[in-house]
Parts: structure tokens; C-alpha cells; sequence
């Protein structure tokens, strides 16, 4: 017996994971009526010649070069932000740094929250694995531009002051070395 008592999925959804339940808010039905279909039957979000800027590569492309992410109210899925060449990259590059990854800790390695699914954090365009995080902190981390010099820009635009940085800096750096310890 499988996971689906001993049914044979369906092959559409095999094909597709996407399991995330419907989300219903203003922004979905007022979007709702703006969809079209792919040639595989897919209703997907938008019309048939938008084009979308992968954030990886900054290419703009057709919305063929997206797989689906979810889907709302009316069915029609959303798309990837990234394109599926990037996606395919990123999947390699995530499946290689796990082979690298050190034993899973207790607790994410920035909040140092105790989590139960913590994520393979890994140094973008590498295989090189960088260290385990809840989901949280990896989005976060990720959205400020997943480097130093992103996440120091946020520093600088919370605090212009640099000496107050530096101090607040200190005092971080001590308290993270002085839990790890
Ligand atoms: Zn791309
Ligand atoms: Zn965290």
C-alpha cells in the first residue's frame, strides 16, 4: 500500500506537486478573471504573451520558461519567480552542498531558535554549503540579497549612524561566539 492507498495518482498530478491550499483574499479575486491556458492544459495567472523577469538571471521570458508555484481562488497557477534553467541550477546546487553539509544542529544558526525543519543553507552559484537555517531566516537572509553586503545595507538603512553600528556590531558578535562556546 502507498501513500495513496494503493491508487494510482492521476498522471497530471504526478506531474505537478503543487499541494498548497487555496488562499482566498481581495488581491486573488480581484486578479481572478486574468488567466489563460498552456498548451499542456495548465491554467496559468496572467495572459499568453506576458513576459516575466527571472530573478536569477534578469532575462525577461515568456511565461513557458516558469514552472508552476501554486495556485489561486479560480485555479489558474502562479508561476516561479525564477526560470526553470535557474531552477534546475539551484536544485543541483542545493542537492551537491547537502552532500557537505554538516550534522543537522537542534537550532537555526542565526535566530538560534529551536526548530524542527531546519533548511540547507548554501553559498549561492556554489556547491559549497554554508550552514542550517529555519525557514524564516533563509528567506530573510535570501530577500536582502542572500550576502554581506546586502544584509549591511539593511544595517545602514535602520541605522545611518556607522559608530552605532559598529557598536551594535560588537555587541552581536560577542553575544553569538559567547553561546556557541
Ligand atoms: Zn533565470
Ligand atoms: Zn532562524
Amino acid at each position: 500500500m502507498d501513500h495513496y492507498g494503493g491508487e494510482i495518482m492521476p498522471e497530471k498530478r504526478k506531474k505537478n506537486l503543487n499541494t498548497t491550499p487555496l488562499q482566498i483574499n481581495k488581491q486573488h479575486r480581484k486578479t481572478s478573471r486574468d488567466f489563460h491556458f498552456r498548451s499542456d492544459g495548465i491554467k496559468i495567472v496572467g495572459k499568453e504573451t506576458d513576459m516575466q523577469e527571472c530573478k536569477e538571471c534578469r532575462r525577461i521570458l515568456p511565461t513557458t520558461a516558469f514552472t508552476t508555484k501554486s495556485f489561486r481562488e479560480d485555479g489558474a497557477y502562479t508561476l516561479q519567480k525564477a526560470c526553470r534553467e535557474c531552477k534546475t541550477t539551484l536544485y543541483k546546487e542545493q542537492r551537491e552542498s547537502r552532500k557537505n553539509a554538516s550534522p543537522k544542529p537542534e537550532r537555526c544558526e542565526r535566530c538560534h531558535k529551536k526548530v524542527e525543519k531546519l533548511q540547507i543553507d548554501h553559498l549561492h552559484g556554489t556547491f559549497t554549503f554554508r550552514g542550517w537555517l529555519c525557514r524564516e531566516c533563509n528567506t530573510g537572509i535570501g530577500s536582502l540579497g542572500d550576502n554581506l553586503e546586502g544584509v549591511l545595507q539593511a544595517a545602514v538603512y535602520l541605522e545611518n549612524d556607522k559608530n552605532k553600528i559598529i557598536e551594535i556590531l560588537d555587541k552581536v558578535y560577542n553575544e553569538v561566539f559567547a553561546r556557541t562556546a
